[in-house]
């Protein structure tokens, strides 16, 4: 097996610490890339061990096993820096970087359109792949391209436009495909006034972390809306707020977010996903598809993702 040494390798590395909802088991290989070079060796030195690979970003949206994941975990959040243009708004975003970070750096610009994106904790290439959205954006509103490279030719890095993501409600082509984004051009409205454009981003913010449980971990809301209904709503309709299997509890505070109160486990967590599942069914007929990502063995409860 090739020398692990100078690519940063580590191996049975635990993903509590690397996912918002601080549970997962251990990565077989692990490694947090500070470049896009680093990331295509990374994934050359895997296609060589034969071993799969699967880049994550804030894991801010996943739910790992508890089993944890084979093969090498690559962990974006190093990948981090953008540049800024304000002559014409235009933004080149690494992967890793915070969308928040982004979303103020653009503010204080004077560039306008990235106001909804502010309490998203996620990485711009985890949001270009969930195509996050918020307070009526999302991500392909502002995107224009991205840099993505297949971890079978990790040497030939290429661009793909926005209008080639198969972009609809938290959806892209990328949830189906093994591209991995290396970067990300957004582009926002310049010459706008940095204080109000910071205004709106703080209003954003300050709206959500009002009514959501930002204090404890979580992954959002954990099931998309089934539309013309809101899975909240739904949920908290059942008197579901509170129901609680081990650590992991339907939040109090908001019905579509389920929080780990301090000691849950995926498995706890993917069976309260399950059990809200089939009381929605039972009463409404309606099933509800999970927004985040389960990733690793589970047991046979939960409905698939
Ligand atoms: C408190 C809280 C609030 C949230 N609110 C919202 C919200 O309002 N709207 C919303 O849409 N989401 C929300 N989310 C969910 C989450 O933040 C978004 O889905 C976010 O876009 C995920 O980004 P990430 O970097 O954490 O991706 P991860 O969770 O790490 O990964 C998500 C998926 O993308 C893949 N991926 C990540 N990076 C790359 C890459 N560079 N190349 C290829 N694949 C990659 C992963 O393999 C995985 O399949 C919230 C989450 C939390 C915890």
């Amino acid at each position: 097996m090739a020398s692990p040494t100078p690519l940063g390798l580590r191996r049975a590395v635990g993903l509590a610490d690397f996912t918002t909802w601080k549970v997962g088991g251990p990565a077989q290989w692990f490694a947090e890339p500070d470049s896009g070079e680093r990331l295509c060796a990374l994934l050359s030195w895997a296609r060589a061990e034969g071993l799969g690979s699967r880049v994550i970003g804030a894991g801010s949206n996943l739910l790992v096993s508890d089993a944890g994941l084979e093969g090498l975990i690559l962990c974006n959040r190093r990948l981090q820096g953008a540049d800024l243009d304000c002559s014409n708004g235009v933004i080149e975003a690494q992967a890793g970087e915070p969308i928040p970070t982004l979303a103020r750096r653009a503010a204080r610009a004077g560039l306008a359109g990235l106001e909804w994106s502010v309490g998203i904790p996620g990485t711009v290439g985890g949001a270009v792949v969930m195509n996050a959205g918020a307070q009526g954006g999302c991500t392909a509103d502002v995107l224009e391209s991205i840099t993505v490279v297949d971890p079978n030719q990790p040497e030939r890095p290429f661009r793909l436009q926005a209008s080639e993501l198969d972009f609809a409600y938290r959806h892209s082509r990328l949830q189906q495909e093994p591209l991995v984004v290396l970067s990300a051009r957004f582009r926002l409205n310049p010459d706008q006034d940095p204080t109000e454009v910071s205004r709106r981003t703080s209003a954003n913010l300050h709206s959500r972390t009002s009514s959501q449980p930002y204090q404890q971990p979580s992954c959002g809301s954990v099931f998309r809306n089934p539309e013309p209904h809101k899975a909240g709503q739904l949920i908290e309709g059942l008197g579901l707020k509170g129901l609680t299997i081990g650590g992991a509890q339907v939040s109090p505070i908001h019905a579509n977010f389920i929080v780990n109160t301090g000691a849950a486990s995926a498995t706890e967590i993917d069976q309260l996903i399950a059990t809200v599942q089939e009381r929605v069914q039972a009463a409404h007929g309606i099933t509800l598809h999970p927004e985040v990502k389960r990733l690793g063995p589970f047991g046979p409860i939960a409905l698939a993702a």
